[in-house]
């Protein structure tokens, strides 16, 4: 008996994101998700006879951005092709896509596993329109209705094709975590894998270890999350194991994930097509970018996560960590370096940030864009803090307020009296009276029992409603009180 051979996944990702442009890729129609079916179309994106594709510009220069940003090399020369194939939401018979000569090559995705850097390589990144969608209503009764809107026919995609470079579920999804960040910053795609605007097909395949050559790959589709492409691909791997280690071979053949189920079962045959039939579009010219115009998008490129983040440990002297957490998406470090630029102390804010602001984020499950309380409240609430106004526990609770309210900090202090009581004349009066009304504590205190001048301090901070001072009602205590057992 020998062991069972061990086998390692090989991984390859096709990525599609749809651009962020206000109009579709070839036609004015808005390009906006959602809306009423069918009414966002007109003859060009509706594939009606006669109808003549325009290129929108704004399209090709996210697509070049999004290049760029990767290191790819954009194709001074690129041409569109007719990718032919029948489906329902297709309604010209074919998608307009590019083949062998995409806008975009090369280029990289790095990502960090447990503290290691790894760079998956990218094929090449293309232009191409999407098309529409079908679905089956619910509440349709009668379970063989389909219904197709045509919305979505039209509406810009780039296609981002990685190298077979990725080794376990895990690095997929780290790997679509960081191009989810970078489209991000780019602000060319919402990453929303729910709504569809970034989806993921994944080519899989398992090998011997130590083997070089490539074993049968399937091709896995229908994940709409990234947990869902891990657990997808967790799933396919076991399968293509267990089925070599058995003596069986793998067949090439496209499997669409089940999320309910969390099972892959096999496209039927008919919605299959191998042949695509590609030849260039007749209605587009080869599409022609001049090298000034390549660099002047190169030169508008935003600061990228690493390198914000970079930036952000030597500025503000922050951790490694805080900053990764406050680069997450662009518009958090927005938000921490715009709270920084009313509240000098970096440290401070990147902690209540990360624990108060990201919390409540997270309870609400919102974007920090529509978060409350904007940079300049949050920096005056710390502000209070550092000035000694109110106690850290207390800017807690006005902190709440503000969510709920949308008020500023020093408005509630001020209507609700809540300013930290320093003066000491008040503080005297207070600490007196619970001196007077607890002989018997006073008598014990002489006596030598030191501890209870924590029974004193939290006397007088319950009379003051916590709005006392708790290191001067300490101090004055002392004074008043004398030494215990003195
Ligand atoms: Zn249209």
């Amino acid at each position: 008996m020998t062991s069972k051979q061990r086998y390692e996944p090989v991984i390859g990702l096709e990525v599609h994101a749809q651009l962020l442009t206000d109009s579709k890729i070839f036609c004015g129609c808005r390009s906006a998700y959602g809306g009423v079916a069918n009414a966002q179309t007109c003859p060009v994106c509706l594939g009606l006879p006669g109808a003549l594709p325009v290129l929108n510009r704004r399209a090709v220069e996210y697509a070049t951005r999004t290049i760029l940003a990767v290191g790819g090399r954009v194709n001074p020369l690129s041409i569109f092709a007719r990718k032919n194939y029948f489906y329902p939401d297709l309604p010209k018979g074919y998608q307009i896509s590019q083949y062998d000569r995409p806008l975009g090559a090369g280029g990289t995705i790095a990502i960090t596993e447990d503290g290691n850097g790894i760079s998956i390589g990218l094929i090449r990144i293309h232009v191409e329109e999407d098309a529409g969608k079908s679905f089956h209503p619910e509440n349709a009764g009668d379970e063989d209705t389909t219904l197709v809107d045509m919305n979505r026919c039209g509406v810009p995609l780039i296609e981002i094709v990685s190298r077979p470079d990725i080794r376990s579920p895990r690095q997929a999804g780290l790997y679509l975590t960081r191009l989810r960040q970078i489209l991000e910053y780019l602000e060319v795609c919402s990453g929303n894998m729910e709504e569809g605007a970034l989806r993921c097909d994944a080519n899989v395949s398992v090998r011997p270890v130590g083997e070089s050559a490539f074993g049968t790959r399937t091709e896995v589709k229908n994940m709409n999350s990234i947990r869902g492409v891990e657990r997808a691909l967790a799933f396919e791997i076991e399968r293509q194991t267990r089925l070599l280690q058995s003596g069986g071979t793998v067949v090439q053949e496209t499997l669409l994930w089940d999320e309910k189920a969390q099972t892959a079962h096999p496209m039927r045959s008919k919605e299959e097509s191998s042949d695509y039939r590609y030849f260039p579009e007749p209605d587009l010219l080869p599409l022609r970018i001049a090298p000034e115009w390549i660099e002047s998008v190169r030169a508008s490129l935003p600061e990228m996560p690493e390198a914000r983040a970079r930036r952000l440990v030597q500025q503000y002297g922050i951790t490694t960590y805080d900053a990764s957490v406050l680069t997450d998406t662009r518009a958090l470090a927005e938000y921490y370096e715009a709270t920084v630029r009313h509240f000098a102390d970096g440290k401070k804010a990147a902690n209540w940030i990360m624990t108060e602001v990201l919390r409540v984020i997270k309870e609400r499950g919102i974007g920090i864009g529509d978060f409350p309380v904007k940079p300049e409240a949050l920096a005056e609430l710390l502000g209070m803090v550092e000035a000694g106004t109110i106690s850290g526990k207390m800017a807690k609770d006005i902190f709440e307020r503000m969510v709920a309210s949308g008020q500023r900090a020093s408005e509630i202090v001020k209507s609700e009296g809540l300013e930290q009581l320093s003066d000491d004349g008040v503080l005297i009066a207070v600490i007196d009276a619970v001196i007077a009304d607890n002989p018997g504590q006073l008598a014990k205190y002489k006596a030598g029992r030191a501890q209870l001048l924590g029974f004193f301090v939290g006397e007088t901070m319950k009379r003051t409603q916590g709005r006392a001072n708790p290191q001067r009602v300490n101090e004055l205590l002392r004074e008043r009180l004398g030494a215990p057992g003195g």
